[in-house]
């Protein structure tokens, strides 16, 4: 396990790589912001509001993907008060008992603007199936979660033959994932992010599961969006400044209702994402053993290139809350999937990475690797 020269992103990340002299992809995009061809970046922004205009639909010339979650807040105003565009808001929900009030006011809160959203609601029993599923095959109980929210922009965007989609954060550049295939604006190839696998929902076909069960599940095939004329735009890539704590503040001011919770039972220095149900943080837990970092270190991070934290001073955040979630999430997580708090841990322990953590004296999970040290190459 290696980290970067310049902020603290280790390399188990997927589909990374760091460059010759150890700096990660995001490192590297963050250091061209200041000699960008800022206005040539608005010019290509502009000729693909021009191509929404001409392809509109019902009078909706884009279609933005949007939660109670985190920064849909920002992309939505942006767009119609900013780009003059009219949007038309889709949001794939959680299903009503694993929703929180937070994020049922939040998405309320977006709505109240003054936007037409339409809500797409896959049944919770699959829904619920599906996450144990994932939870097991993968150590990942959003896997089914996250195809189904990527896949109800496009499924929609393609019904209702509105063909620019605006996404916000493009993970290439922001976070160093190499796996969507990106030109920095691009993210016709999304579905390529390491959790979506190409949006194949063949494998929730299990248990009784059928195709008909899978459809909000079904990322449109490359043909079906070439057909369409599809066009999905990240925009963080017409921003100089993208990152969460920016995101939540914006939002936060437009009504978002934020976190309070402390760091130590969510893993998370901010408590501006991922607000609208509260087993991320599960999950994030289960990806720090798998990976080495979670949440606290893609915070920190941003806050690093931004030039608002010192690497020596992100190292003792993300050994103090990184992955931590308490006990009493994991009870909960546990009643709403119906396994025992025995059986989640048996799992939990069988995606521990047993290559970069070992038990401690206590039988803990530890890292061996010091955060941020870097090693020969
Ligand atoms: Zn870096």
């Amino acid at each position: 396990m290696n980290y970067c020269t310049q902020c603290l992103q280790p390399d188990t990340r997927p589909n990374i790589k760091f460059n010759a002299q150890g700096v990660c992809p995001a490192c590297e995009y963050w250091s061209t912001l200041n000699v960008m061809d800022w206005d040539e970046k608005r010019k290509i922004l502009l000729e693909i509001c021009d191509f929404g205009i001409a392809h509109k639909s019902w009078g909706y010339d884009c279609i933005i993907g949007v939660s109670g979650g985190k920064d849909s807040t920002r992309q939505a105003l942006f767009v119609r008060n900013v780009l003059k565009m009219n949007p038309l808001l889709v949001c794939c929900t959680y299903p009503p008992d694993q929703v929180s009030d937070r994020g049922a006011y939040n998405i309320q809160n977006l709505i109240s603007r003054g936007f037409n959203t339409v809500i797409v609601g896959p049944a919770p029993q699959t829904w619920k199936k599906n996450m144990l599923n994932g939870f097991y095959k993968y150590g990942n109980w959003q896997r089914s979660t996250e195809l189904a929210l990527f896949t109800s922009v496009p499924r929609l965007a393609i019904a209702y033959q509105i063909p620019l989609i605006f996404w916000g954060e493009n993970p290439a550049l922001i976070l160093g994932e190499l796996g969507v295939r990106s030109n920095g604006y691009d993210g016709n190839q999304m579905k390529w992010a390491n959790t979506l696998a190409g949006g194949d929902p063949s494998w929730l076909c299990v248990d009784g599961i059928t195709k008909k069960d899978v459809l909000c599940y079904s990322y449109p095939a490359d043909e079906e969006m070439t057909r369409a004329g599809l066009r999905i735009i990240y925009l963080s890539y017409f921003w100089k400044v993208w990152s969460r704590l920016e995101n939540g503040m914006l939002a936060a001011v437009h009504g978002l209702d934020v976190r309070d919770d402390h760091s130590e039972t969510i893993g998370d220095i901010l408590g501006v994402e991922a607000l609208d149900e509260d087993w991320i943080t599960v999950n994030q837990m289960i990806k720090f053993r798998k990976f080495g970092f979670a949440r606290v270190t893609e915070l920190v991070c941003e806050e690093i290139r931004f030039g608002r934290m010192k690497r020596e001073e992100g190292i003792p955040l993300i050994e103090k809350y990184d992955g931590k979630c308490s006990d009493k999430l994991v009870g909960n997580f546990c009643d709403y999937l119906g396994i025992s708090i025995e059986e989640f841990w048996r799992v939990a322990d069988s995606y521990t990475n047993k290559e970069i953590f070992e038990k401690d004296k206590k039988g803990s999970w530890k890292l061996k690797y010091p955060v941020g040290v870097c090693h020969a190459r």
